[in-house]
């Protein structure tokens, strides 16, 4: 494995600039379009499994955040707030789940919605000193793919046990595995809310899910969230250095301190539970690990350009880059230099597919197409776009259980 700060650099995917800050990360051209097919995928996967997408702001009242105990138990690692006059100040926000909340409780609910799934890819921030960061390994400014799952009592273990496999569906298509699970548990300190009997509860169901799973873990002390254990998603990057990914949480904590609630099958009105999860993490520290593990050489369905058109002589490669724009790929046409040249530069930019038309493939109404691992094909162009879309389209999702359709 490489580096994700060499490869980022060499193959345009991301930029720092001082002017904009250390830890804010621009997405370049390249970049983004990976990011946007990863997220794209990501969106889908979970509408899949039942997830309702929302969008929310980046920011919100200080209270808020009294409210959600972060300020009180969470401040150091938060951007101090902003006062606009008097009466309002406001806070970059560290995490989406008051906001996630407040969708739940912007009318009453009934048993009948629940569980309740809400996702979104949105912006969290994270006050982290000059000295931590790197790449887009840890950054202030992060784009969470992020979920809360409300739900009763009864159903927690099963949403945990539904969000491992999301996961897991998830990693396999973004062709890694994480290097562990572990599940973090409290520690000494009152860095958490102390409420024993709590903990103990949410500790039990983790437990109890991550066997139902067949995941093996590893527990540590120490590494919860201030207000419960949760089950992170280890990772190891070039140069063995362990981060976490994505978490699932379980949260008997922030429903009571919004006041939270559902009315019951018989009548009364009950405490929901929240599910925090994420099945890719952040993008940030998602792409530094993709960009490793690939070696910067994506699944042709998230690579920045999946083919590359390179004309020869005076053939003209437009129509059959205008029919691969119609498909939905992402290609390039490149004219400019020696059709060597052309395919060496594809190469060091870990194009997954080159198609090269000359005079005698337009004659023949076809295209040699060149794979990454140098494989060349001449291919009728039906046929090589037939391929292109087979290759380059994102994996199917495996659907939720018991959700299978018959049509
Ligand atoms: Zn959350």
């Amino acid at each position: 494995m490489q580096d994700h700060r060499r490869l980022g650099r060499e193959l345009e995917l991301f930029h720092s600039d001082p002017l904009v800050g250390a830890g804010l990360p621009l997405w370049l051209p390249r970049g983004a379009a990976a990011r946007r097919a990863v997220e794209d995928y990501l969106l889908d996967l979970e509408r899949c499994h039942g997830y309702q997408h929302v969008y929310s702001p980046p920011l919100a009242k200080a209270e808020m955040y009294y409210r959600s105990g972060h300020l009180p138990h969470y401040a150091d690692d938060m951007f101090p707030p902003m006062a606009l006059d008097a009466d309002n100040a406001f806070v970059l926000r560290p995490s989406l789940c008051p906001h996630h909340a407040a969708v739940f409780s912007s009318r009453g609910r009934s048993y009948r919605e629940l569980p309740l799934r809400i996702g979104e890819i949105g912006g969290q921030y994270r006050a982290e000193r000059s000295g931590v960061l790197g790449g887009l390994a840890r950054v202030r400014a992060i784009s969470l793919n992020d979920g809360h799952v409300f739900c009763a009592e009864d159903a927690v273990e099963d949403e945990i046990v539904a969000a491992l496999s999301v996961m897991k569906e998830a990693h396999a298509a973004l062709g890694f595995e994480p290097s562990s699970w572990r599940l973090s548990l409290r520690g000494g300190g009152d860095k958490y809310v102390d409420d024993p009997p709590m903990w103990d509860r949410a500790t039990a169901v983790l437990r109890r899910a991550l066997e139902a799973a067949d995941v093996p873990y590893e527990a540590a002390e120490g590494e919860a969230a201030f207000y419960g254990p949760k089950i992170d998603i280890q990772l190891r990057d070039y140069a063995g250095r362990e981060s976490t990914l994505a978490t699932v949480q379980v949260d008997y904590f922030m429903p009571g301190r919004f006041d939270l609630s559902y009315v019951d099958a018989d009548g009364a009105r009950r405490r929901p539970v929240m599910v925090h999860r994420s099945a890719a993490g952040s993008m940030e520290r998602l792409f530094a690990h993709l960009i490793e593990v690939h070696d910067g050489a994506f699944p042709a369905w998230y690579a920045p350009v999946q083919v590359e058109v390179l004309p020869v002589g005076d053939a003209s490669g437009r129509e059959f880059a205008d029919r691969c724009r119609a498909l939905g790929l992402r290609i390039e046409e490149v004219y400019a230099g020696s059709l060597a040249a052309r395919i060496r530069d594809a190469s060091v930019r870990k194009v997954p597919f080159v198609a090269v038309i000359g005079a005698n493939e337009l004659a023949a109404g076809s295209v040699s197409l060149r794979s990454r691992d140098g494989a060349v094909s001449q291919l009728p162009v039906d046929a090589a776009l037939e391929r292109l879309i087979s290759v380059c389209r994102p994996p199917k999702h495996a659907g939720a259980a018991g959700s299978s359709v018959s049509v």
